[in-house]
């Protein structure tokens, strides 16, 4: 049976502070197609904390590692995306509370509470283009498989974040900055669920899983080539 290890979400999680890093800039101007242009430079300050850190943070425990970085997140994560990143981590941590290992069920469940606990604090619906988009279909497909195959996984969560740009790319954004300006937010990415499927793409590309994008988005590295 596939286990994940503290090692396991502490590779996971430096492999997504060297995406979440090196995309600053790009995830920005993303963000600025249709909202303040602050969410590259928001998360990234964040994650250059977590990777400091990464080293040397409470790894006692899954909890208290998802823990320690949902208070990082909170800390020093800006806008909106701090709270929602640290409830995240935070209530995906209260599943792990005490474990050494999870299983592929409990990793998923990481994830469901995860889920719940960004909706209760940022009350998205569905459809409302916010990175729940991506986070919903990437749960039910987690939910749908039995990870005996993690690879198989991997790669078939990618394509659901990957899917979900082009299903939210033509809709309006009713939730954060970019609902502010209404109708111009149609037609642009939402930078978070083009956020989570960068980071999916590269968690395929660091465990030598076979992915081959769709979105534009993940094609290129700078909205210039868009
Ligand atoms: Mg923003």
């Amino acid at each position: 049976m596939t286990t994940f290890t503290i090692a396991d979400f502490e590779k996971a999680i430096d492999i997504t502070c060297d995406t979440v890093i090196a995309n600053e800039k790009y995830f920005s101007d993303l963000d600025g197609l249709a909202g303040d242009g602050d969410f590259g430079t928001s998360l990234a300050t964040g994650f250059k904390v977590i990777k400091k850190d990464l080293p040397e943070i409470d790894k006692s425990a899954i909890g208290a590692m998802m823990l320690k970085i949902s208070m990082i997140c909170s800390k020093h994560v800006g806008g909106s995306s701090g709270p929602i990143w640290g409830t995240g981590f935070m209530r995906a941590g209260m599943v792990g509370k005490g474990l050494e290992e999870v299983s592929y069920q409990q990793l998923t469940e990481m994830l469901g509470s995860a889920i719940e606990g960004i909706v209760a604090r940022g009350g998205a619906k569905r459809g409302d283009k916010t990175l729940l988009d991506a986070l919903w279909p990437i749960h039910d497909k987690m939910q749908e498989m039995d990870g005996s195959d993690m690879g198989a996984v991997l790669a078939a969560i990618t394509a659901e974040a990957d899917k979900a740009i082009d299903e939210t790319r033509s809709s309006v954004a009713h939730r954060g900055r970019a609902s502010q300006v209404g109708e111009r937010s149609a037609n642009t990415p939402d930078p978070g669920i083009v956020g989570v499927a960068t980071i999916l793409r590269d968690w395929c590309k660091a465990y030598g899983v076979d992915y081959t994008p769709n979105a534009r988005e993940l094609q290129v590295s700078s909205v210039k080539d868009l």
